[in-house]
């Protein structure tokens, strides 16, 4: 039986972390469907473009071909053959996706080609739209939330992990600001599906998460 799992749920809530974790554990591949809209962004970014400059992102999206690659149970995305993953996970190419995202024809456009990969299964699907619009048949649809102070206080964490010197409140506002416009946008916005299962996991481990979803999972479904 194929295997679908749909994530969804805001910024810095986690979904990648258990994601990941679930793809392992069922043997199936995670896809980051954000990164296709990072990859967008930075296309755009590259050439100068302003993201909200709707003809110019349209004509992108239009013309860029994507590829995949299954590596360690990840589907890694490939825009015209480059997968820049190392560009694309900073503040300014996340801000110019929540921007791009929101063009209705080109999002259109990047949700057709998730709707191809949730169609062939066997897949975790994470991002905001999941369990509404791009797999809604999914019997497995988990919708992540946490308070902002929570994802800020994860999201530093990280940074100060990785040698950065993030500044705590640039970061919660731009987690604020970014909840918003997807929270806000016409198209597709963020929010759970009717059947999803809500965790809170501001006061949750990852592996409390985990765990919980598996539950879930194997009980009901698999
Ligand atoms: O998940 P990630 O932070 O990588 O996503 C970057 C941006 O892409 C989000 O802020 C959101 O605006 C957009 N996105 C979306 N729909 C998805 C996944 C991401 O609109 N399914």
């Amino acid at each position: 039986m194929s295997k679908l799992i749909a994530i969804d749920g805001p910024a810095g809530v986690g979904k990648s972390s258990v994601g990941k974790a679930l793809a392992k554990k069922f043997e199936i591949n995670f896809f980051s469907t954000g990164e296709m809209y990072r990859c967008l962004a930075w296309k755009v970014l590259e050439q100068g473009i302003d993201p909200q400059d709707e003809k110019a992102v349209l004509e992108i999206a239009q013309k860029v071909k994507w590829t995949y690659q299954a590596q360690d149970n990840v589907l890694k995305v490939y825009i015209d053959g480059i997968c820049p993953l190392d560009k694309i996970h900073n503040e300014e190419v996340g801000r110019a996706a929540s921007k791009v995202s929101a063009i209705p024809a080109a999002r259109i456009l990047i949700m057709d080609e998730q709707k191809k990969l949730a169609h062939l299964g066997n897949i975790v699907l994470e991002g905001r739209d999941i369990g509404t619009q791009i797999a809604p048949f999914s019997k497995v649809k988990i919708y992540l939330t946490a308070s902002a102070k929570a994802r800020a206080d994860r999201r530093v964490k990280q940074l100060k992990e990785a040698g950065q010197n993030p500044v705590y409140e640039e970061i919660l506002a731009s987690i604020i600001s970014r909840d918003e416009r997807d929270s806000n946008r016409k198209i597709a916005p963020l929010k759970p599906a009717e059947d999803a299962l809500i965790i809170d996991t501001s006061d949750l481990t990852l592996e409390e998460v985990i765990n919980k979803v598996l539950e879930v999972a194997t009980k009901n479904v698999w």
